[in-house]
This record gives C-alpha cells, structure tokens and sequence, in this order.
C-alpha cells in the first residue's frame, strides 16, 4: 500500500518517520518544502504539491496547525481535492472542529473519495514512539485499510462513529488537558509565593489521587522556567477557543474552561504562542 503524508511539523516528523521505519512507501509534502530533506533520506518520494501527494498515494495522511490550515491543504491549487480520485483515501489527523472536518470530507467524497479524521491524543514524544492515541470518525473501509499505518504511528486507534466524533472527542480532552495545566499552574505559583517548596508539591502530588504523567513531565519545567516545545501553547489555546465553541452550539457551560482560555490567551499576547503551552505558567505568576 502506498501512503502519503503531508505536514511534516513537531506531530508529522514523528509519526512520518514512524510509518517508513514500518516499511511502508511514503510520498511527502510540507508548505516549507525544506522540511521533507530528512525523510527523503529516510527513502521517502517528496513531492512538490499536495494533489501530487494524493495521486501518488492509495492512502493520504496529513496533520496541519488549525482549521485555517487543514482547509488551506485541502481547498487552495493543487491541494488534496484537486489530487482525489474515486476510492483514494485521505485521514487529516489535525486538531480541527467538526464542522471543517464535515467540509472537507463532504468535498472529498462528492469527488469519489473516502475521508476519515483522526486527530490524535499524545504530543512530541509520543509522536515519535509510536504511541499516540488515535480519535477517528468517518468512513469506516477507510479506518480498516489504515489500521497497519496506525499501528505504526500509535498504541491505541477508536473508531467513533461518524465525521465529528473524532473531532468533537478531541476537543473535550484537550480541554480538559488545558484546564488541567492552567490549575496546575496556578497551584505552582500559589506555593513559591506562600513560601512553599515546589518540589515538595511535586512529591505530594505524585504520592497521591492527582498523580500524572503531565504532571511529572511538566513540574520540573515549570519549576524552572525552561519550557521548551512538545505543543506549542498557540494550538492548545486554538483547541480551547474551538472547544468554548463546541459548548456553545450544546448549551455546556464551560466556565472552567473558559477562565484557563483567558490564561492562554494572555500568555499568547505575552509573546509565549510558539513555546510550550506549560509556558502559560508566564501568565499566570504575572496574574
Ligand atoms: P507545528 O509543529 O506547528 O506544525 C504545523 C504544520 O502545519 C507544519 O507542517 C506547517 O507547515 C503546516 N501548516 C500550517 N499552516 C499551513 C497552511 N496554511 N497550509 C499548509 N500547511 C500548513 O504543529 P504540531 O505540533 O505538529 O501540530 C499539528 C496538529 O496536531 C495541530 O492541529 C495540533 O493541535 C495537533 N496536535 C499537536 C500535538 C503536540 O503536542 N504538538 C499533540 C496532539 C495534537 P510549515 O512547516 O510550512 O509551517
């Protein structure tokens, strides 16, 4: 089976390599086309457009920024419509909403093409591993065919149902992951300010209930100020804007949520969009 992937950004690198390193042909394509040098040498084919990509390719994949980009791959010239044909398949694995998902596979199947979403839970390490969790919707033939690439990029795949259950299941759990860290935050904070060694909040933290992988992996960081990048805290404020959205279509308060997003949005006006989203530490300590 030959596989396509296109965008090859912090999640696409990992998951794009993962599915070469499983054997599998790989045609890719990325808006910044010096991004593919690596995966050609890894044996991949790139190709200049991304319809080049689709009619290289039995199955595409692709994992872009937002709504804006997986839209701009689809739709603008010589994107993923103009290269879909009857039975081809394509799977976009951004964090999107539902209703831009339903566009784009609407578009794609009136051209005889078959469309799965399938964002994935799981950031910059896990990506690599081979160990995210993989959220689809759609068509189902689809999902089956694409089981051994998500084998490669995964360690768990649910099949949801129709367009928008992969996408609306990803929103709920990054927003809880956001509000999740903004309380995270706010406790580190409260404790260096009340006089409190943060290390001892790690250590009871991770003695107890509350005891998590996000915690353990982020403390020290936090605690530091040393943020780095595994999801840059630009997407985790775009999936809290979308998911404050989905709440209003369903009448679901969100005001938990929405007080962690305006967390977000400062750390964003503070310059910290494309660092961490731990880094909406920053916000929070300047509170
Ligand atoms: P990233 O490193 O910022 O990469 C973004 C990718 O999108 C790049 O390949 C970029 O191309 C491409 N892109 C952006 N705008 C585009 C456009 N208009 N047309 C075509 N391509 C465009 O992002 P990422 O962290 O890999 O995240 C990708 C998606 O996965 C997002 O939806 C994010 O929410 C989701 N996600 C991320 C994580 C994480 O931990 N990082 C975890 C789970 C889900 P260029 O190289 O040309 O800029």
């Amino acid at each position: 089976m030959k596989l396509g992937f296109l965008g090859l950004g912090i999640m696409g690198t990992g998951m794009a390599h993962n599915l070469l390193k499983a054997g599998f042909s790989l045609t890719v394509y990325n808006r910044t086309a010096s991004k593919c040098a690596p995966f050609v040498e890894a044996g991949a084919t790139q190709a200049d457009t991304a319809a080049d990509v689709v009619r290289a390719s039995d199955i595409t994949f692709a994992i872009v920024s937002d709504p804006e980009a997986s839209r701009a791959l689809c739709f603008s010239e010589n994107g993923v419509l103009d290269g879909i044909s009857e039975g081809k398949g394509y799977v976009d694995m951004s964090t999107i909403n539902a209703e831009t998902s339903k566009e784009i596979g609407e578009a794609l199947t009136a051209k005889g093409g078959r469309y799965l979403e399938a964002p994935v839970s799981g950031s910059k390490k896990p990506a690599a591993d081979g160990t995210l969790i993989i959220l689809a919707g759609g068509d189902k033939s689809l999902y089956d065919e694409a089981e051994k690439a998500f084998e490669a990029m995964g360690k768990k795949a649910l099949y949801l149902g129709e367009v928008g259950n992969g996408a609306n299941m990803k929103l709920v759990v990054n927003m809880i992951m956001g509000a999740m860290m903004a309380g995270f935050c706010e406790g580190m904070s409260l404790a260096e300010k009340a006089g409190l060694s943060t290390t001892d909040l790690l250590d009871v933290l991770d003695a107890g209930a509350m005891s998590n992988p996000m915690f353990r992996i982020k403390g020290p960081l936090i605690q530091q100020e040393s943020f780095g990048v595994a999801f840059p805290l630009k997407h985790m404020q775009k999936d809290m804007r979308l998911a404050i959205a989905l709440g209003d279509q369903v009448a679901q308060p969100l005001s938990t949520c929405a007080s962690a997003n305006e967390s977000f949005k400062k750390a964003r006006a503070l310059g910290a969009a494309d660092e961490d989203f731990s880094a909406v530490s920053k916000a929070i300590k300047t509170s």
